[in-house]
């Protein structure tokens, strides 16, 4: 269901694309907040299906940018003279032999375990194993230490207000054999299906019902401390089929004036693909958007953040008192069932963004000096895969691109939005990691605007929790030395939800972004020099470090 088209029917007739009459210094198609909102409307809607990397949507999504590069006159930076680069991608399942035992005895698979599924495809005979209690992630001080999980299975349960990615403590645990998170059924079933590229996975990673982790212990898991030993479980003939699936990064080439540099490119990117439908089924969206708009007050006044998916930062009891006030909603007003995660500001905003970018250097009548690289990389949701490829797999030469300006959710950002956040709020990512001359460029185009950003560098911190240098496409580039600035408008409770819908994003903030990153593209593609890299190139086959 789209709230979208009910609200705005005639959104493609009430905005018009911009006149050419408007011509800023050096010409160009001004960078307009109608034309970002018209774009987004089409691209977040339901029709793109949540533009799910190598599914149909994905797909749409991309073809959906190609033709309108095509229309602008952009050339076609992608293979064989196309604006597509194809990304490696098969849809992976598990065989129908897969056997789990706990204790001989045996479970079903889907509805009391799953297991993630290893990219490779092959048989993962695990044997059998002991279990032991890893401990709750909330309580991450509180963690049984890695070395006692060496060839067993660790249990972990979330009963606790947790946010954020329960990875950064579980990749830890190199030395257990396999890793078990405690998961509610219907996000169980969001794993059933999985995209992967072509990469070994390290570990097994086992998700198992209540029931049955409770079934592990024979003890409820809240009662129970980290390090105690539970009951045996045993994988027998797991089995995987695997088949291609069809996944595609867009490129578009904007040549430069310069003979003398036009070989060099300054690139700018962002990411098409979001994460599909809900597997789970639908939810009414007034009574979903209720819940989180409570659960965002609550976790901020207790923690002073706000890391988006605030309903995972609750209490069982939290989560009880909202949902009275929620039932009482829906008495007002039927439910309004939507299934499709529409995307918009993640990373819909930043897709547009880029779009409306390369429009405006299109339409321009004077070209900058080097040339314009664009690329919406797909399969970011998840895996980082088509900036992994398109880095490794350039088509351009890879010491051609002087710097990349990634978009990733620029469109919200308000003070409802994020603690500290307001009409003029940006964060800023990895500016001077590389080059110090291209963070303080970003600092002058924006401080020479006639109403300059306010940029908020806490989440580029060395060393912060939610490795956000590491999360994003630009790392891709970032590990081959080319210097980066990631760009967004942060994290807000509508982040990977079924609301991430059209109609909340703000388009005069949008726009105030994808201006400052057209305008630092300019600066830095019409410099007399190639932006200067101060900092030792990293070794790219090397792990990230924020
Ligand atoms: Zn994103």
């Amino acid at each position: 269901m789209s709230i979208s088209r009910k609200l705005l029917p005639a959104a493609g007739l009430l905005l018009t694309s911009c006149t050419a009459a408007f011509q800023p210094g050096g010409g160009g198609d001004p960078i307009s907040a109608a034309d970002l909102q018209r774009r987004l409307y089409a691209f977040a809607a339901d029709s793109m299906m949540g533009r799910l990397f190598g599914d149909e949507g994905d797909l749409k999504g991309t073809q959906y940018i190609a033709n309108q590069l095509a229309s602008m006159g952009v050339l076609p930076g992608g293979e064989n003279g196309t604006y597509f680069q194809a990304v490696p991608a098969f849809r992976v399942t598990a065989g129908s032999g897969t056997q789990a035992f706990l204790d001989g005895a045996p479970l079903a698979y889907r509805t009391d375990y799953i297991t993630s599924i290893p990219a490779s495809g092959r048989a993962l005979p695990l044997g059998d194993l002991e279990v032991i209690y890893g401990g709750d992630l909330s309580d991450s001080a509180a963690l049984v230490p890695p070395e006692q999980t060496a060839g067993k299975a660790v249990l972990f349960t979330i009963d606790g207000p947790f946010r954020g990615n329960p990875n950064r403590f579980i990749s830890r645990y190199t030395q257990a054999a396999a890793v078990i998170t405690k998961t509610n059924p219907a996000a169980m079933r969001t794993f059933l299906v999985t995209t992967v590229t072509d990469t070994t996975a390290a570990r097994v990673n086992v998700f198992v019902s209540p029931t049955v982790a409770e079934r592990l212990f024979e003890t409820p898991s809240t009662t129970l401390r980290p390090g105690t030993a539970g009951r045996r479980l045993r994988f027998a003939s797991m089995t995987f089929q695997r088949q291609p699936a069809a996944a595609r990064n867009v490129v578009g080439i904007i040549r430069g004036s310069d003979p003398a540099v036009n070989g060099q490119y300054i690139a700018i990117g962002a990411h098409p693909d979001h994460v599909g439908i809900r597997a789970g089924g639908p939810l009414d969206h007034d009574s979903l958007r209720a819940f989180n708009t409570i659960a965002q007050r609550i976790v901020e006044a207790r923690t002073r953040e706000m890391t988006g998916s605030p309903g995972a930062g609750l209490t069982a009891a939290e989560r009880a008192s909202i949902r009275v006030n929620v039932d009482s909603l829906r008495r007002i007003r039927p439910a309004r069932r939507d299934s499709v995660f529409n995307g918009a500001d993640d990373d819909g905003s930043g897709s547009m963004g880029v779009l409306e970018i390369a429009e405006s250097f299109a339409r321009g009548r004077t070209k900058p000096r080097r040339s314009l690289l664009f690329v919406w990389h797909t399969g970011e949701e998840g895996g980082l895969r088509g900036s992994r490829h398109f880095a490794d797999n350039p088509t351009v030469p890879r010491d051609s691109i002087v710097a990349q300006l990634n978009m990733d959710m620029i469109g919200r950002g308000g003070a409802g939005d994020i603690l500290g956040g307001g009409p003029d709020y940006l964060q800023l990512v990895g500016s001077r990691r590389l080059s110090k001359e291209l963070g303080d460029l970003v600092e002058s185009v924006n401080a020479g605007s006639t109403r300059p950003l306010r940029f908020d560098y806490s989440i580029d911190a060395n060393g912060h929790p939610e490795r956000i240098y590491c999360r994003s496409d630009h790392w891709h580039y970032a590990r081959y030395g080319i210097p980066i600035v990631f760009f967004t408008t942060g994290l807000h409770m509508d982040y990977h939800q079924l609301t991430d819908e059209p109609q909340y994003i703000d388009y005069e903030h949008l726009r105030r972004v994808v201006q400052l990153v057209h305008d630092v593209a300019s600066r830095v593609a019409n410099l007399d020099h190639r932006v200067i890299v101060d900092k030792p190139k990293p070794d790219p086959t090397a792990a990230c470090v924020q």
